[in-house]
């Protein structure tokens, strides 16, 4: 009935309990998280390593996909263990070396009025290889669209939860910035200054230091972002997390988007579309290429995730077979 068209090497999925057939489907419509985008959701990755496949910080993923679940007031029947041996066993089941996992805590089938009140909790866990989130081509720099709708302020969300139907906003953001002709999305906060991008951090570079924004600035604080301040640290450079103007961006080194799906891109253009009352103005990072440091850090951590930098081990959950 589904087809797995765009999620390469998914077989099966885990839903309460049981593995289903990834062209096997049986939710129902009304399902509250349908119509009112109340779940909570996690993306991680597990990387092929010497020691077979290694998920990247699971316990910091699931310890968020909980804290989400609670912002939403959620009862989540399923402890941080038996999370974490279902997101093994999925892999396992699909047999997969290198992947993306995504657990999903949801409500579902009970009532549709706001309050979920006969909506059970339920959750289902997915993997599939997802190679480049930008594409192939992303490597060499991608443009970068400041669009005109500010970021949801963190006196209105909590930033440290990924709830589904706060990604609405991510997904017209992402919409918007394609429609333009541009790679990705950048939000500016409701003070005007970055936050980040619809499903990614921001970093900037001077000189040796690098810049990051937290959710002060209403952005995520993701376990991307929290590892490359350390790998960063680690290789020598400065590591600053605060504010990021406009003019501290364009005026950067380097620039690059991370998160688990994107990983580490380098922006080389920043296209400012937030004035509505005049034309976009386009603005080149640096010599309009990937930086050295952009380079040095993907490699730090591609290093990390794979095992091949002991200092880092401590970041990876074998899955075993
Ligand atoms: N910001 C947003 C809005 C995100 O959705 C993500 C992806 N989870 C990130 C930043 C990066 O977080 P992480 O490195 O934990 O994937």
């Amino acid at each position: 009935m589904f087809l797995n068209t765009n999620f390469p090497k998914a077989k099966k999925y885990w839903y309460e309990g049981k593995f289903y057939d990834w062209s096997e489907g049986g939710c129902h419509p009304t399902m509250h998280a349908l119509h009112y985008g109340s779940c909570v959701f996690e993306g991680i990755r597990a990387y092929s390593t010497a020691k077979g496949p290694a998920v990247f910080r699971l316990p910091e993923h699931n310890d968020r996909l909980l804290l989400s679940g609670g912002v939403l007031k959620m009862k989540v029947p399923y402890t941080k263990e038996q999370i974490t041996e279902t997101i093994k066993q999925t892999i396992r089941e699909n047999r997969l070396d290198s992947c993306y996992i995504r657990p999903l805590l949801f409500f579902s089938y009970g009532n549709l009025g706001l309050v979920p009140k006969a909506c059970p909790v339920e959750l289902a866990v997915f993997a599939w290889e997802w190679a480049a989130y930008l594409g192939e081509n992303a490597a060499k720099g991608v443009h970068a669209y400041i669009i005109p709708s500010r970021r949801v302020h963190h006196t209105q969300f909590n930033m440290a939860a990924k709830l589904g139907g706060v990604y609405v906003q991510s997904t017209i953001a992402g919409l918007e910035a394609r429609e333009k002709g541009y790679d990705e999305a950048i939000f500016l906060n409701m003070e005007g200054r970055i936050a980040e991008g619809p499903g990614q951090n921001v970093f900037i570079v001077k000189g040796r230091t690098l810049f990051t924004n937290g959710r002060l600035e209403s952005a995520l604080e993701g376990i991307t972002r929290t590892s490359l301040l350390e790998i960063g640290a680690d290789l020598g450079y400065k590591t600053v997390v605060g504010p990021i103007t406009k003019a501290d961006f364009f005026g950067a080194d380097e620039a690059f988007y991370c998160g688990t799906a994107v990983e580490v891109i380098p922006i080389t253009e920043v296209i400012d579309g937030s004035d509505t009352t005049a034309p976009p103005t386009t603005h080149t990072i640096g010599t309009g290429r990937p930086g050295p440091v952009a380079r040095q850090l993907i490699k730090a951590f591609n290093e990390a995730v794979t095992g091949r930098d002991p200092r880092y081990e401590k970041w990876l959950t074998y899955v075993g077979k």
